[in-house]
């Protein structure tokens, strides 16, 4: 994977002032891109990660194959906070994560690794104690 060396100019970060920047590869080969978008309600903030994730799959991409991170940070590689692991791993456990500097340098992980013994959509399909009927 071609290493980013974003951050990006675009990121809207007005009250951390922390540039995030995140390139999502496909599987079959379509870059997504996202910054981080602040909110003066600080909550409503978004991540690059999953901001490049949604604009996939708003285009219809949800098979993935990596995605790159990148900031402002000198000494340390970015890492995705725990939102945006549980995001990732939505769309499976095997695919790889790039946590980058700016000097281009970067470790490779994978979601599993970041997020082990991970809540996923197949979770849900698993035998219960109880079944809840669905209808009010
Ligand atoms: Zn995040």
């Amino acid at each position: 994977m071609a290493t980013i060396k974003l951050p990006p100019k675009q990121a809207y970060c007005p009250y951390s002032k922390f540039r995030v920047g995140a390139a999502l590869l496909t599987l079959d080969h379509r870059v997504f891109t996202g910054c981080n978008v602040e909110n003066a309600c600080y909550n409503l903030g978004l991540c690059a990660e999953r901001n490049a994730i949604s604009k996939a799959v708003s285009e219809g991409y949800r098979a993935f194959k990596a995605i790159a991170i990148t900031s402002d940070l000198s000494d340390h590689f970015i890492s995705p906070c725990g939102g945006c692991r549980q995001f990732m791993r939505e769309f499976g456990p095997n695919w790889d994560v790039y946590l980058s500097k700016p000097d281009g340098s970067y470790l490779k992980m994978t979601v599993d690794e970041l997020l082990p013994v991970s809540f996923g959509p197949e979770d849900l399909s698993m035998s219960k104690v109880f079944n809840i009927p669905n209808e009010f």
